[in-house]
């Protein structure tokens, strides 16, 4: 059977060499040539040795998977839909800044947890990626961007265009925990991509168990997606709220700080207007935060087909920025880009097939958001 090697964290890959007899040095020599030269075919490693070469051509591929747009907004951002086989296709979006070039990678072929202002949610879930779909998808950006020529000011000559990765594409990263956990540790990797861990951020609605996880496995940056500050409105806007309440997520975002490697978790709270942006709520949000070191991040909602909310009115979001300011919280409001090619957060949908297949909405009655 053949290998894909973008499926081999650091660690697969030096059982595979030492599987095959190989001194540990060739699994940092291919890593170097798959995820920083990015090589596409081994016939490409020329300092391996004629033998070893051949015997991989018949053992290993570089198989990223297949691209089937690719669009440039307006505005900078880059997305690409990405086949994942089964009449499925996911997104990855590239948002190059100032200083950086951020990658927003997907870690599923749709989402189970059917949040209420979500494109992704809605369309419901199919299955988790591979370790190699999700890695593929950074793999390929750099690819390409390298490709085409990139002057942005941050890009050393020959060196990867990316330097932040956000696992807030399609998907909720931690129900696919053994996979991004591979993954995260291919964008961790000196040998890999060897981005710090302050550069590489996953964004979750809040599985609590699987907070406590990463914790040990892999502590990147950490964005938890809250959207309400009572429970009884985070059951209606997010639905595993109702498995994991706040009180427990608040919990598990301090036990995580004390490994993160930011002394801070990130708050991102979707905008929506006459649902959770009145001034009490902003209140009651400081509350809720007061002794978890934290950012609030405020998401001006993006709206997409079918969708049942309207964004908060500019002024509105202002007003509820400034009251958590006040109250002592460093809060940024996030920037729409891409919506001329529905990049922005939540908008990003892909083509999910079988969607109704393990929705939490199954489980947990859905309960219309207002
Ligand atoms: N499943 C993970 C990561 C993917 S979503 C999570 O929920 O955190 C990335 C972010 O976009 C989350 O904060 C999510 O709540 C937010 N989001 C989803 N739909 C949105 C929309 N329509 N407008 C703005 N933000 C949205
Ligand atoms: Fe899934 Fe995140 Fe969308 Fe909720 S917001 S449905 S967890 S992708």
């Amino acid at each position: 059977m053949t290998t894909n090697l973008l499926d081999l964290d650091p660690a697969g890959l030096a059982s595979f060499f030492a599987a095959l007899g190989e001194k540990p040095f060739r699994a940092r020599q291919v890593s170097h040539w798959v995820h920083q030269r990015f090589a596409a075919d081994v016939a490409a490693m020329s300092d391996l040795g004629k033998a070893l070469r051949e015997r991989l051509a018949h053992d290993v591929a570089i198989a990223a998977p297949a691209i089937v747009s690719d669009t440039t907004a307006a505005d900078g951002p880059r997305k690409w839909l990405v086949d994942v086989g089964g009449a499925n296709a996911i997104e990855a979006v590239y948002i190059p800044e100032d200083d950086r070039g951020t990658l927003c990678v997907s870690s599923q072929a749709g989402c189970a947890l059917d949040c209420a202002f979500c494109s992704t949610g809605k369309q419901g879930f199919n299955r988790n990626l591979t370790t190699g779909e999700i890695v593929g998808q950074l793999w390929h950006a750099n690819r390409a961007l390298l490709a085409d020529g990139t002057d942005a000011p941050w890009v050393e000559a020959g060196r990867a265009p990316i330097t932040n990765v956000v696992m807030m594409g399609m998907g909720e990263p931690l129900a696919n925990f053994d996979n991004v956990v591979r993954a995260l540790a291919l964008f961790l990797d000196d040998n890999a991509y060897g981005l710090s861990r302050r550069r590489v951020t996953l964004s979750t609605s809040g599985l609590v168990p699987q907070i406590d996880r990463l914790r040990d496995a892999c502590p990147v940056a950490l964005a938890v997606s809250l959207h309400a500050p009572t429970d009884a409105l985070r059951d209606r806007l997010v639905p595993i709220n109702r498995v994991h309440p706040l009180a427990e997520l608040m919990a598990a975002c301090v036990r995580y700080i004390e490994k993160a490697p930011r002394d801070f978790v990130t708050f991102e709270y979707v905008m929506l207007d006459g649902v959770n942006d009145a001034d009490t709520q902003a209140h009651e949000l400081l509350a809720l935060v007061r002794g978890v070191p934290c950012k609030i991040n405020l998401i001006p909602f993006n709206p997409f087909p079918g969708s049942e909310f309207r964004v908060s009115p500019r002024a509105r979001i202002a007003a509820f920025q400034r009251l958590l300011t006040e109250g002592g919280l460093v809060t940024t409001i996030r920037k729409t880009r891409g919506d001329d090619i529905d990049a922005a957060c939540g908008q990003l949908a892909g083509k999910v097939r079988d969607r109704t297949k393990r929705r939490l909405a199954t489980r947990i009655p859905v309960v219309a958001a207002r």
